[in-house]
């Protein structure tokens, strides 16, 4: 019997899957596709804290500035001293793997996970591989199977409540500021979260995200911005930027997406993803030390992980709320306030896309009149 099986090669399963082999468990890492990190389903963003648990090379871009366009005002410019990065995702996420793969992890690709039960003394996976149905029992069985996740489907009722939908083109356009992302706010773009245009040399990766469906639809808006006949690549799907109550079951963790670990006001959940498998690698460590699976030994991991990030995680999911029901008359309203010198500057110095908390209440304390202004 094996110590853990992973399902799913992201960024997520392939840290944890790394952390458990290094440490000398017995490690089987399931992945659907033919090659880990492919198709790419993602823009790429992250700040450099990422790169202190990930040993990769694969950077598009730094960038320091955004334009931010509220609607029908003048773009507004922040610029910050940190450089965010730009991240080639399909060669980030085989760096991840490489890492898994070379402290011993069995990964196997083509292989994807159909179904999971839990016994009194292993958790069995059912995995279709190449075409051959094969099951493996082991321990404990981690989800890190990404938004459509079997095991979460398999043993958790639950499902993230708040899930965006996105549609992003890769474009043969070259952005004149190599060092800004653009982001468009208001109805026109998206309902309730936004669009993005980021530069990466000779493409551009331009998308939205909305609340619910209909990301392809709002994706015309848009292209008024691009020329439209310079498309090379097209890509999108789910993100579930609200996480479950329960991430942990009996023989089982969920983590990254899987778990609606993913900052809601940007989507973005790679640097939450491995941070989350940083805490499952603890409580599946001391698990394993202990022979001790039950869901109530389990539950330290959500202890962990929320002791980190879950303060911020859950900030960010009321402010997301709260900012998704503006009207683009309010956005009005809260682009002027944003819009002066002393904000920007705020914005400039505190500014954190992981935790962009810090920012907003510092904001809110100035300027508390923009909560009303909002609601106008
Ligand atoms: C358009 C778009 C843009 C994004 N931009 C950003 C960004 O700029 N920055 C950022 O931080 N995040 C971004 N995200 C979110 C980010 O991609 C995810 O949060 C991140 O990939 C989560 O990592 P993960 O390892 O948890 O899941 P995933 O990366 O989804 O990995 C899950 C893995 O499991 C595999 N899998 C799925 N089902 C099975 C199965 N049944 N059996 C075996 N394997 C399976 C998949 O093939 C995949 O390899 C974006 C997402 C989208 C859709």
């Amino acid at each position: 019997m094996r110590d853990v099986v992973v399902a799913g090669a992201g960024p997520s399963g392939s840290y944890l899957s790394y952390a458990l082999s290094k440490k000398g468990y017995d490690v089987l890492n399931l992945e659907d596709h033919p090659e880990v990190g492919r198709p790419v389903e993602c823009t790429g963003v992250v700040t450099e804290r990422v790169f202190r648990f990930v040993r990769s090379k694969s950077i598009a871009n730094r960038v320091s500035g955004a334009y931010v366009y509220f609607p029908d005002s003048e773009p507004m410019h922040i610029r910050k001293n940190e450089e965010t990065i730009v991240i080639y995702r399909d060669s980030f996420d085989k760096d991840v793997s490489a890492m898994a793969v070379g402290a011993g992890t069995d990964l196997r690709v083509n292989s994807r996970l159909i179904g999971v039960k839990i016994h009194e003394d292993c958790a069995e996976v059912t995995y279709r591989e190449n075409g051959q149905i094969r099951t493996e029992k082991s321990r404990i069985v981690i989800g890190a199977d990404g938004a459509n996740s079997v095991v979460r489907k398999d043993l958790y009722e639950e499902r993230p409540k708040r899930i965006v939908s996105t549609y992003q083109v890769d474009s043969a356009v070259r952005m004149e500021d190599q060092d800004s992302v653009s982001v468009y706010l208001g109805s026109e773009n998206s309902k309730g979260f936004f669009a993005w245009a980021v530069p990466t040399g000779n493409i551009t990766r331009i998308g939205l995200g909305t609340l619910g469906s209909g990301a392809r639809e709002y994706y015309r808006a848009l292209e008024k911005h691009f020329p439209v006949d310079r498309v090379v690549g097209i890509t999108g799907g789910p993100i579930p930027i609200s996480y479950l109550k329960r991430t942990y079951g009996n023989r089982s963790l969920l983590i990254g997406d899987a778990a609606g670990i993913v900052k809601p006001l940007t989507g973005g959940g790679i640097y939450t993803g491995i941070v989350s498998a940083r805490h499952a690698f603890r409580a599946v460590d001391e698990a394993l030390e202990n022979d001790s699976f039950t869901q109530e030994f389990l539950s330290r991991y959500q202890k962990y992980w929320k002791e980190d990030i879950g303060r911020e995680l859950f900030i960010d999911g009321l402010i997301q709320k709260f900012f998704s029901k503006l009207s683009d008359r309010s956005l009005k309203a809260v682009y002027k306030v944003l819009s002066s010198p002393d904000i920007i500057g705020r914005i400039n110095s505190i500014g954190d896309i992981d935790y962009p908390s810090k920012l907003v209440f510092s904001v809110l304390l100035k300027h508390p009149s923009i909560l009303l202004n909002a609601l106008v």
